[in-house]
């Protein structure tokens, strides 16, 4: 039977980051193990088109899709659950809606209408929400909006769903409301209060939630759950504890607990049984491991988390397929910044550097322009001369090839361009075919590429396979004039793309583990299906702490 397309609206209350990404994630698993075609959207009512010119110190990584689409990071977490590619249209913003709107206005398509948020802004949002579903030929369409009940920027979009709750049959749309309950520690039990008002605030906007997901760091108690759905009129059974728990992968589980699918599938009149193994076979393995391995992070973005959260995510997803915990150091590579041709200073700055002994591998992931840069190289070298797993990744990669090129090859100016537009030895060149623009955003080289790999390499035992399919996000690329000078001191580049025009991975074959990709890796990791690069430094890391161990 041809079901109407479903939709699950998942707004936010009290304040942000109570986790709202990751519930709408394991709502959306849910349905999906119950066999239904879901996907997931997230609405980012800033103005900003998309997130690809956003500091990601501020709003955590810029997510890449398939397509090329610079997303919120969010769009990570719904593809990690779900298994899913998803394109950048399950992204949408303020920017991106009144574009449209503005350039359909310039069309003249509105014929003489006085263009409004109500209708024209509410009707391009719907649009966008329904064409996904139908495009895709989804059951259920999970819409996380962003940001929190009662912020100016969010009401055109709440107003859409409001709207959409009243064009659909009352059975093909449900509202999930994330608020929190904090525990003061001077009194200790669960507050009820900011979810009571920010409940209130959404009917105010016309929109009675139909469950509640409420954040709590302890288990929400018999009274709490009475008491929340009193004031938010909802049924005790729809008030969600959501508690603390060791790994995100087992939220899906602690909401199927408490009957939160059945709850949803009744009120969307759907009858499915869902089988929760597979997916708790997987989520377990996050909580249980004693043994460990130990890596640094090495970077520029380091003192927010979010901002190398799929880095994260793909190395958590390795080390669970060797049944380790993973420790995570994270270092501002600012801290290993001596000028390189500073001698007065090596000796302290080795001593520094000293300290990465400890870890059992080193990752350096994306990044941009000079701050921190020089720590990085360091690095690059400390990791290859003392035989320390290492894996770079786009900036990680460029920079492991300067470190190359000044201390194996004698190029002691090496750089890129990016950093430094007059060094004689340009390593790292921009992309001759981003010379032109001028605009800053959606103009590197974006989404996934086709890899041919070597078959006498590194990279070919890593992924088993001629050609791999990655995702980009660089405007700037290793300079070929250099090949053949790095390839005589040792240095192999075993993958290409676009005709062997560019290069996407270097591998020291001598090395425990000397690893570079100009690709993001990490955008492929899926919890149980560890990217092979990772999941090769991951080994190579556990290998090399045996090694010290003995
Ligand atoms: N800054 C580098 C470039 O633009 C690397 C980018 C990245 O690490 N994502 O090529």
């Amino acid at each position: 039977m041809v079901i109407p397309p479903k939709f699950i609206f998942v707004t936010g209350g009290v304040m942000s980051g109570l986790g709202k990404g990751i519930i709408t994630s394991s709502t959306a698993k849910l349905l999906q193990l119950c066999g239904l075609q879901v996907s997931c959207l997230k609405i980012d009512p800033y103005l900003n088109y998309d997130a690809g010119t956003m500091n990601p110190l501020a709003h955590g990584e810029v997510f890449v899709t398939e397509d090329g689409g610079e997303c919120d990071m969010d769009v990570g977490n719904y593809e990690r659950f779900l298994d899913l590619n998803l394109t950048s249209s399950h992204n949408i913003t303020t920017g991106r809606i009144f574009s449209n709107v503005i350039n359909s206005e310039r069309e003249g398509k509105y014929l003489g209408q006085c263009v409004q948020i109500i209708p024209h802004i509410t009707d391009e949002i719907k649009y966008q929400i329904r064409e996904i579903s139908l495009k895709e030929h989804l059951d259920v369409l999970v819409v996380e909006c962003g940001g929190t009940v009662g912020d100016i920027e969010s009401l055109p979009f709440l107003e859409a769903l409001r709207q959409m709750r009243l064009e659909d049959e009352y059975s093909d749309t449900f509202f999930i409301h994330v608020t929190l309950a904090p525990i003061l520690d001077s009194v200790g039990d669960q507050k009820t209060k900011p979810t009571q008002h920010s409940v209130q605030e959404l009917r105010r906007i016309g929109i009675q939630p139909d469950l509640l997901a409420v954040r709590c760091k302890t288990r929400l108690t018999k009274d709490t759950i009475r008491k929340l759905s009193l004031f938010a009129n909802i049924s005790s059974d729809s008030v969600m504890s959501c508690h603390d728990v060791p790994s995100i992968y087992s939220v899906p589980e602690i909401l199927y607990e408490q009957g939160i699918t059945n709850v949803i599938l009744k009120k969307l009149n759907l009858i499915r049984q869902l089988d929760i193994s597979n997916w708790s076979r997987i989520s377990r393995t996050y909580n249980t491991y004693n043994d460990s391995v130990k890596i640094a992070i090495i970077g520029k973005y380091v003192n927010l988390k979010d901002s190398y959260v799929s880095v994260y995510q793909a190395l958590l997803h390795a080390s669970a397929k060797y049944s380790k915990k993973i420790e995570i150091d994270w270092i501002d590579s600012e801290k290993f910044e001596i000028p390189h041709n500073n001698i007065q200073n090596s000796g302290a700055l080795n001593e520094k550097l000293k300290i990465l002994d400890i870890y059992d591998g080193i990752i350096v992931p994306g990044g941009f322009g000079s701050r921190g840069s020089e720590g990085i190289i360091n690095t690059s070298n400390y990791a290859r001369e003392n035989n320390i797993p290492y894996l770079g990744i786009c900036f990680g990669f460029q920079l492991a090839i300067i470190a190359f090129a000044r201390g194996v090859c004698n190029l002691s100016d090496a750089n890129t361009t990016e950093i430094n537009q007059n060094t004689n030895n340009p390593v790292i060149i921009y992309m001759p075919e981003q010379q032109k623009l001028t605009n800053y955003g959606g103009t590197m080289r974006l989404g996934s590429h086709l890899i041919e790999v070597d078959l006498n390499s590194i990279a070919y035992k890593i992924y088993n396979n001629i050609s791999i399919i990655r995702r980009h996000r660089h405007r700037y690329e290793f300079n070929q004039n250099y090949k053949e000078i790095m390839e005589n001191n040792g240095m192999k580049f075993t993958g290409y793309s676009d005709n062997k025009k560019r290069i996407e991975i270097f591998e020291i074959p001598e090395h425990i583990f000397y690893f570079g990709i100009q690709y993001h890796g990490e955008f492929h990791s899926r919890p149980g299906k560890p990217e092979p690069s990772f999941e090769h430094f991951i080994k190579a890391s556990i290998k090399n702490k045996k090694k010290k161990n003995n």
